[in-house]
């Protein structure tokens, strides 16, 4: 079963990951930049952490000849600080036209703060002036459904911004339907303790179809599977899924959406 990973934390699993996840059919890894298990006290601590996603960690997996992309952001986690915020966007742009840089993201909300606000319509700016991808986490829990269309009222509000590039990370049942009807892209998160299981996100698939949906596992420091995406598809074989609807799910719909970069490349399979 061939899948892309559109959404791993590789900095926080070990190598034996990049093994098992190769073994399993991954074809690429994209990693957006997050949280790094801890607070950075200051911008040079995001520098070296750009560095590291857009040199060392591509060469980590490429060891397994796997390819790995990145997404460049300070993450909502870490954004309540908005001079520390504007320091690290200000970083950024020097390193768009890495070779392996898809776009900004993980963009966002956590807490829904009016700081988290400006930081995010920062990054949205930043995305429209230099014609990026964007990727974007919602908040969890009881935030979500606020959070999410608080999210999506800024970047309709921003008319340089096109929902197709643009996919709404961590849907739940109660945000999917608001995400595709706005014109956006889905994504699923898969986790086994909060989040979304397989057997909710296939659930999903069945109500909401499979256009504009992809599915990864986020595996990042906390309790997360880095397989969970080909287990995902695992259920849908176990429902009798055929081959190639599984095929699109899990490998054609993420190559469509990241494919929109031209720097986006798969091996020939
Ligand atoms: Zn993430």
């Amino acid at each position: 079963m061939r899948y892309i990973e559109p959404h791993g934390h590789m900095v926080s699993r070990v190598t034996d990951d990049y093994i098992d996840m190769v073994t399993a059919g991954c074809q690429a890894v994209c990693e957006p930049a997050f949280w790094a298990g801890f607070d950075r006290s200051s911008a040079d601590g995001f520098y070296d952490y750009f560095c590291q996603l857009t040199e060392h960690e591509p060469k980590r997996a490429a060891k397994f000849g796997l390819p790995h992309y990145t997404w460049l952001c300070i993450n909502p986690k870490e954004s309540e600080n908005v001079a520390l915020a504007q320091e690290v966007i200000g970083l950024i742009p020097k390193f768009l036209d890495r070779p392996t840089v898809l776009g900004i993201g993980e963009i966002g909300l956590n807490k829904n703060s009016r700081n988290e606000m400006k930081v995010l319509e920062m990054h949205v700016d930043l995305a429209a002036r230099e014609n990026q991808l964007i990727l974007v986490h919602t908040p969890h829990l009881e935030d979500k459904l606020k959070g999410t269309r608080l999210i999506l009222d800024v970047l309709k509000a921003d008319k340089r911004i096109r929902p197709e590039r643009c996919i709404i990370d961590h849907v739940e049942e109660h945000t999917v339907q608001m995400v595709l009807d706005e014109g956006f892209w889905a994504g699923m998160t898969l986790y086994p303790e909060s989040k979304c299981t397989a057997a909710r996100a296939v659930d999903m698939v069945e109500m909401y179809g499979n256009e504009r949906i992809w599915m990864n596992s986020a595996c990042d420091w906390g309790v997360s599977v880095p397989l969970a995406v080909p287990y995902a598809g695992l259920e849908m074989r176990r429902r009798g899924y055929s081959a190639e609807t599984i095929d699109r799910l899990i490998y054609q719909n993420p190559a469509r959406f990241l494919g929109q970069s031209p720097k986006f490349k798969l091996p020939k399979s």
